[in-house]
Formats: C-alpha cells, structure tokens, sequence
C-alpha cells in the first residue's frame, strides 16, 4: 500500500500531526522506533499557546484536571530570588500520559502504525515521485515524507548536517516527585553548570528536571548522585527541594548528547518538525509548542497542497518561510539564555536587573512564548 504521508517519529510533534492529517482524510503511517507509553526527559510545562490545539487533537485531554502555570520563579546560589506573574503561561502534563492519550487517539482515527521500528534512508524514485523509506521492517511507499524524529536523529536534515558536531553538550535529569508547593508556580533554580526546574503535573505530582552541561558529569565520574551534590546543591533552594521530596521513581530518566544545532526544516526528501527542524533550549519551555505549532502549520499546507490548491516547491517554501518567521529568532534568544543560565554570576545579575526592572522579566517571558493557534 501507498500512503500519502508517512511520518519518522511519533513523538510530540509527529503524533498531532498524524492525527491532524487523518482528520482531514489522508492515509498516514507513523514509524515509530519506540513504544508508549513512556517517559522522557522533559520539564512537561506547556505553554498555554498549544492549549486550543492539543484540544482539539486529542479530547481526551479535557477531561483532565491540569494545573495551570502563571507564576514563575528564578533563583541562584543563596537566597538570590526573583518572582513573577506569566501573561499567558501554561499547563502540566507528563509525557509519559500525554503521549500515551495521543497514541491512543491517533489508532481512534485510524492512522497506522509501525511500532518498535527504526527509519533507517529515504530514496525518491524520480520516475513516479514517490518515496521509499528503508526501515529495520521492510520498505514504505509514500507521497510524502515527514521528519519528526527529535534531536537526536539517525537521519539527518541536510548534508552539510551530517559533519556538524557541537561544541557543547548537555545532559538531561528527570524525576517525578511529590512535596507541597504552589500548583501554579513554575520554579527555575540555577547551579553551577546548568538549572532545575520544577512545576506541578497531573496527580498532585511534581516534575524535577535539570539540564547540565555535560562537563560538570565528567567532572564526577558520571555519577549522577556526585553531581546533585557537588553542584544542584550550591543552590539551598534546590539542597531544600531533593531533601523534602518524596521521589516517585528513585531512579531518574537521563538522556545525553542534548545540543542546540539550527537545522533545515525542509530538504528535496522531507518535511522536518519539532527538534528535528531545531531545538529551542528548555530554559524558554517552548520545545514541545515548537513541534505543535509546525504540525499545525504543515498540515494545513499539506492539505492544500493534496487539494492541488498549492504546488510541491510552494508547499516546500511556505513552510520554510512560516518556520524562519515562527521560531528562528525565539530559537536564537533561548540558546543565549541557556548560555547565560550556566553561571550563577551572570544569573545573579539577571535576577538583580529583573527585581529593578520587573516588566524587563516579563517582556523576555513573552519574547520566549508564540502567541495561541
Ligand atoms: C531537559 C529538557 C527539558 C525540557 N523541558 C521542556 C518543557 O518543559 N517544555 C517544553 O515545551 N519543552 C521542553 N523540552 C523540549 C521538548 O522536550 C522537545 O522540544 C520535544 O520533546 C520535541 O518533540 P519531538 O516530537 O520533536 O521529538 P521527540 O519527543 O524526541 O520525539 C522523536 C521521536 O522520534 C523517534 N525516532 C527517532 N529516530 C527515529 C527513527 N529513525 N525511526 C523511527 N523513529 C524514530 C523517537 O523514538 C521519538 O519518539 C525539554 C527538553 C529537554 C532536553
């Protein structure tokens, strides 16, 4: 069988789009080389942009009792504090339910899937203009090819792609845990190296995820208990936090090799969304909206483009000018700020500007968020 659109990779950008496209009558394959449901690495706040869109993909999520986000806190080394209200703020979810709803309303709707299966090439026969992708499975036939499989991709966005390396890495740290705290407060602590973040999930959970730089790991042998020691702890509000939480897991989920490359998110064999296209660092909490607002955007451009109301190139085009115009720049400003955030001296002085100039706080908050779709 032929399908009109195969999507590589069924993550948090590639699910809505299979079900955006099923809902407006396209056959869709997703090739997925994991399973659901699971857990990711992810600080899993929302912002409030993809609210109405998540809706509307996946009405399961509105039956849901989620806490609302609109306080956010920074902190750094002993009691350098600053607090404010967020204009449109967000929501908590765990990726592991989120994931796992949208899985189950994609099969609903009738998108396939090809589960435990990894993409391995895509060819385009120049006779017929369709495409075949390579999987550890057999071959799929399709019209269309879109990328969405993270960051960390086997296939790369273009070939220049294939011989960048960054010079920075990162690793990721989540737990889910339970304490007391304000549901409605986002909380970013600063440490040496890198910043945790807490806010609340659904169940009266809390989600605990911190980002370092990968230096600060090799530092301490790659132990990841050394690491919360020597440097989370140089933050007392984070000491404060690990010592009063009951941990859900005790083991966190990790992940490595997290870098901020910009990529392409269009080349001549696919349509690229969600990290794959780019990542936006998670200091802006805009990661998972990136990848539903270009699923948004390309399936409605793929509609018309199956409507014959737009060419193939225009397709192509229009996409790649809505992605530059959308997130090129919020893309740019959360890397300077993940930079930023490694030094507790420069996120002292931040937190000194903010509490001297609060609207400043509140207008880089709005500069990091898109507005609702
Ligand atoms: C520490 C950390 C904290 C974060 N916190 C937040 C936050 O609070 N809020 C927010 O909005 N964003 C956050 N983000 C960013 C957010 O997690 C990402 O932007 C988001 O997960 C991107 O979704 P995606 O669908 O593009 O990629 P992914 O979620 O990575 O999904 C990609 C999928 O593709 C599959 N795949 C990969 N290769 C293949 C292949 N060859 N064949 C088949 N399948 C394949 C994978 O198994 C995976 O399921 C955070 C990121 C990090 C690292």
């Amino acid at each position: 069988m032929k399908y009109d659109v195969a999507i590589i990779g069924g993550g948090i950008a590639g699910l809505p789009l299979s079900i955006d496209l099923k809902k407006r009558g396209y056959d869709v394959m997703v090739i997925e080389k994991g399973n659901y449901p699971r857990h990711k690495v992810c600080g899993e706040y929302i912002s409030m942009e993809s609210h109405t869109y998540l809706q509307n993909i996946c009405p399961a999520l509105s039956g849901l009792d989620l806490p609302v986000i609109n306080q956010f806190k920074l902190t750094s080394g002993k009691r350098k504090e600053f607090t404010t209200t967020m204009g449109l703020g967000g929501f908590g979810i765990s990726r592991f339910l989120l994931e796992d709803l949208l899985f189950k309303e994609a099969e609903k709707q009738g998108v396939k899937f090809m589960l435990n299966i990894k993409a391995r090439d895509i060819d385009l026969d120049p006779g017929s203009l369709n495409y075949t992708i390579k999987t550890s499975s057999g071959d799929v036939m399709t019209s269309l090819v879109c990328n969405s499989t993270g960051r960390k991709s086997n296939l790369k966005t273009s070939p220049e792609m294939a011989h960048k390396t960054a010079s920075t890495n990162y690793v990721g740290v989540k737990y889910h845990v339970r304490l007391p705290r304000n549901a409605n407060l986002i909380e970013i602590h600063n440490f040496p190296g890198g910043y945790c973040g807490i806010s609340n999930i659904e169940d009266g959970k809390s989600c605990l995820c911190y980002i370092v730089n990968s230096k600060n790991l090799n530092a301490v042998k790659n132990s990841i208990p050394e690491l919360e020691k020597t440097f989370l702890f140089k933050n007392d509000k984070l000491e404060e936090i690990f010592n009063h939480a009951e941990f859900v897991f005790k083991e966190p989920v990790t992940i490595s090799g997290i870098n901020f490359l910009i990529k392409e998110p269009v080349t001549d064999h696919s349509f690229f969304l969600g990290d794959a296209a780019g990542s936006m660092a998670p200091i802006v909490g805009n990661g998972m909206s990136m990848g539903l607002r270009s699923a948004s955007a390309l399936s409605n451009y793929i509609d018309q483009y199956f409507q014959t109301s737009i060419t193939k190139q225009e397709l192509a085009s229009n996409y790649n000018a809505f992605w530059n115009k959308e997130f090129a720049t919020r893309i740019k400003l959360s890397r300077f700020l993940q930079q930023l955030s490694e030094y507790p001296f420069l996120t002292k002085r931040t937190i000194e500007l903010f509490n001297l100039f609060p609207p400043l706080a509140r207008g880089v908050i709005r500069q990091t968020h898109g507005k609702p779709f």
